[in-house]
């Protein structure tokens, strides 16, 4: 039994209440993406007694990653835990009456509906354009509310998506962004915008768990300059969208032509090689093999194996790999071949 009186600074406010608290004991969020969006609005919502939350993400912990990324530290990263693990133990010490989970994957159209359905609301913690459109697809396809976020630079930007009742994400961006971005590997991020914006997505999210309105702006925020701009998007449907209005899940479909050129990683010198038939590597036997050409490390979730100083090549135990120091697809599958085979 929850003791509710750890949550009664919350329930004290009137718009919340006991009812709405034990509405967040009884809610399932999925959280997609634990950086520095998803630590944020994780370590909200699990501090406020959220009684189920998935965190979902590929990813492992680097040094890099600790001036913004609120839940992890310098052993994390040392150790290159994957950034699900390291955020579930941090926040089940946090709140011990919560469930949280961490699963280690690649969001994609195979896994997206097995993962993100079943829940109240799912929160964008993703940085890339491609998996927030799959977000939308499931989101859109199962009736689930998503909280949208994104921060690069000084800039920010969140709003909540309410399938049937608000604009979806592809009625807001109906073109996908071609190419390179801008994204923080590129042009840097404050420390201070993520922790605003992952707030702001964690607010948004109480407030649909309490079934309150939603703020109905896409708001977009500078903190550098100091300037907000709230544009109402209310009565922004678009009445032609092909996921709202003609339910046409162009990423959760294979055959669509919007699937091809998202294999690797954006902006950050990263491949992701993924393969369509599964496959679980021997990780200890691979790490004895990998140590006669290279620096291996390797934990019980993953090998990081390093040829040389520039590269290095991470292998999942879900078979998922990672080549790091390249944006060469092309590369990336031959180092990985060189090194691993098939
Ligand atoms: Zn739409």
């Amino acid at each position: 039994m929850n003791d509710l009186g750890r949550y009664s600074r919350q329930i004290l406010f009137s718009k919340i209440g006991k009812e709405g608290q034990l509405k967040f004991l009884n809610s399932r969020v999925a959280i997609v993406g634990v950086g520095a969006l998803g630590t944020v609005s994780a370590n909200h919502l699990v501090r406020s007694g959220v009684g189920y939350i998935r965190l979902i993400d590929r990813d492992v912990v680097e040094l890099s990653n600790l001036q913004r990324q609120t839940l992890f530290n310098e052993d994390d990263a040392e150790l290159h835990f994957p950034k699900a693990v390291a955020a579930q133990k941090r926040l089940s010490k946090i709140n011990s009456n919560v469930t949280v989970e961490a699963v280690i994957a690649d969001i994609n159209l195979d896994n997206a509906e097995e993962l993100l359905t079943g829940f109240d609301v799912i929160v964008d913690g993703t940085d890339n354009f491609i998996t927030r459109y799959l977000i939308n697809d499931v989101a859109v396809k199962h009736g689930i509310p998503w909280v949208h976020g994104a921060a690069v630079s000084s800039r920010g930007m969140f709003s909540v998506i309410k399938p049937g009742i608000s604009p979806c994400y592809r009625c807001l961006f109906p073109n996908v962004p071609s190419g390179r971005g801008e994204t923080c590997d590129t042009i840097g991020v404050l420390s201070p915008l993520t922790d605003i914006i992952g707030s702001f997505q964690a607010i948004e999210a109480m407030k649909i768990l309490v079934g309150a309105e939603s703020n109905p702006n896409l708001e977009q925020i500078d903190i550098w300059d100091t300037s907000f701009f709230q544009m109402d998007i209310s009565q922004g449907k678009n009445t032609d969208c092909p996921a709202c209005a003609h339910h046409q899940f162009d990423f959760l479909d294979r055959s669509s032509s919007l699937q091809e050129a998202y294999t690797s990683l954006c902006g950050r010198d990263t491949v992701q090689i993924s393969f369509r038939d599964k496959r679980e590597p021997d990780l200890v036997k691979l790490a004895e093999k990998l140590k006669r050409t290279g620096k291996v490390l390797g934990n019980t979730f993953l090998v990081r194996f390093s040829p040389n100083e520039e590269t290095s090549i991470v292998i999942f135990k879900d078979g998922r790999v990672l080549v790091h120091g390249t944006n060469d697809v092309v590369k990336a599958k031959s180092l990985y071949s060189q090194y691993i085979g098939n």
